[in-house]
């Protein structure tokens, strides 16, 4: 997962790209990169680690930067390694110019068409999937817009793009539409992003969605040309974004990321009626808005009773392997006088591998919870992610390999409860007459794609 954005026809790109991405922060936190272009010969910054990092280091001071468009990354490793050869945006100079590329998603027939572009002759400099589109671009004459679509065409999975030449800003998503890309607008400027909150966050106006196997083109401070590269019978935009990836106050299908969360919470707290607790507590952050619908639908008191750590990120917790077992300590405390001889119904989001859900039930019983009924706003993960979530091979997720009945056991909790996978389509669909329109694949191993081996080799 990742996010991007791209601003045009502003004096301030650069510093709203920036501002931006820093509203994006949480699609990626391990690298972030910039180029800018308009009036000023293209560049493109890189960097590892946050946004906040790269403002202030000595080679990247904000007043610095000039241009009128920009584009801009964040990255969060779903394939290919970590490290600053592989943060975007990717610029290169080819047949059509400078051009800069920030991708977000995953492309699944990647090295089946890596082999094909090796063997014509094409250089690699990155092990990422996102450099074949520009070997796509480079190998095409003709109009840029048109050699995007062609390209686009090629691929296979996850593919919303910001794509950079000179003032023009193109924005495009793959005919799935798996990963979100928004329109919107601050004067005179066009701005492309992954979510709505970072449009209006540098005080734009969310306009609409990009559709999937849609193209844009920008420049000027106009939509120069819209059209459909490609149209497939159903969408498959991803369902996890509503559940966890993207931010509460983004909209998504005519309805803030925090609606849908609350209706989750609401649906959790009808499949749970016959359930009695004396409070409801959510793990934060992401458990928050589904614990509130909750609450007000049962009735039942709604409490915070873990203190999150914000300054404990990914970025401290990957290197500081010896401090693993620490992490759930670090992250979150839980309160004892809000805990201690309570029934409690615990919202969190989604488990995964289970150790983090494991971790967190064991320091609510160290501060004296009395009984403990842990609800999930998602079905069970029993399959992979091949569309820019990271999530593990099936050995590794707890759903996929043990009953309901084993799961509660493991985490030592009173009652396991699962949002159903109707409730929550339910949940995310506001606005949107047709219901089918997400991607569910993880809680179903039915994937709307043909999945090739999307693991990028380093070297090949
Ligand atoms: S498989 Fe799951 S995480 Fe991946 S795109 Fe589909 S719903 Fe989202």
């Amino acid at each position: 997962m990742c996010g991007i954005i791209g601003v045009e026809n502003s004096d301030n790109a650069s510093v709203l790209t920036l501002a931006g991405l820093l509203t994006l922060q949480h699609r990626g936190e391990e690298s972030v990169g910039i180029t800018i272009s308009g009036e000023v010969r293209m560049k493109t910054f890189k960097a590892m680690g946050l946004v906040s990092k790269f403002f202030n280091s000595d080679d990247m001071l904000i007043n610095k930067l000039s241009g009128t468009a920009a584009i801009g990354h964040v990255r969060y490793t779903t394939s290919a390694k970590s490290s600053l050869t592989n943060a975007q945006p990717f610029q290169i100079n080819c047949i059509h110019g400078n051009i800069s590329v920030a991708h977000n998603g995953n492309i699944t027939n990647f090295l089946k068409i890596k082999k094909l572009l090796l063997k014509k002759g094409a250089i690699f400099n990155h092990t990422s999937d996102t450099e074949i589109l520009l070997h796509l671009i480079a190998m095409s004459k003709g109009d840029l817009a048109d050699v995007v679509a062609s390209s686009m065409r090629k691929l296979e999975g996850a593919s919303s793009f910001v794509i950079l030449k000179d003032k023009t800003l193109i924005g495009a998503r793959d005919d799935n539409g798996f990963r979100p890309l928004v329109l919107g607008k601050i004067n005179n400027s066009y701005i492309i992003s992954s979510e709505s909150a970072a449009i209006e966050v540098i005080g734009g106006t969310y306009i609409r969605d990009i559709k999937p196997g849609e193209i844009v083109v920008i420049e000027n401070g106009q939509i120069k040309k819209s059209f459909l590269y490609k149209k497939r019978k159903k969408q498959n935009t991803c369902v996890f974004e509503q559940v966890y990836f993207s931010r509460p106050d983004s909209i998504m299908f005519g309805q803030t990321i925090k609606e849908a969360r609350i209706k989750m919470g609401e649906y959790l707290a009808c499949q749970m009626k016959d359930i009695k607790a004396d409070i409801v507590m959510p793990v934060p952050d992401t458990g928050y808005f589904a614990a509130l619908g909750f609450s007000r639908t049962s009735k039942i008191l709604f409490e915070n009773g873990f203190v999150r750590n914000h300054y404990v990120g990914r970025s401290f917790i990957k290197p500081a392997q010896n401090l693993r077992d620490l992490t759930a300590r670090l992250k979150l405390r839980p309160i004892k006088e809000v805990v201690d001889n309570k029934e409690i119904i615990l919202v969190d989001d989604s488990m995964v591998r289970g150790t983090t859900s494991k971790k967190l039930i064991n320091l609510l019983r160290d501060v004296g919870a009395k009984k403990i009924h842990f609800a999930l706003s998602c079905p069970p993960i029993i399959g992979p992610c091949y569309y820019g979530i990271d999530t593990p091979n099936i050995e590794h997720l707890i759903a996929a390999n043990n009953s309901l009945e084993e799961m509660k056991k493991h985490l030592n909790v009173d009652s396991l409860t699962f949002l159903s996978l109707e409730n929550l389509v339910k949940s995310c669909s506001f606005g949107n007459k047709n219901e089918k329109v997400f991607c569910t694949s993880c809680f179903t191993r039915k994937y709307p794609t043909k999945i090739s081996i999307n693991t990028c080799k380093e070297g090949l």
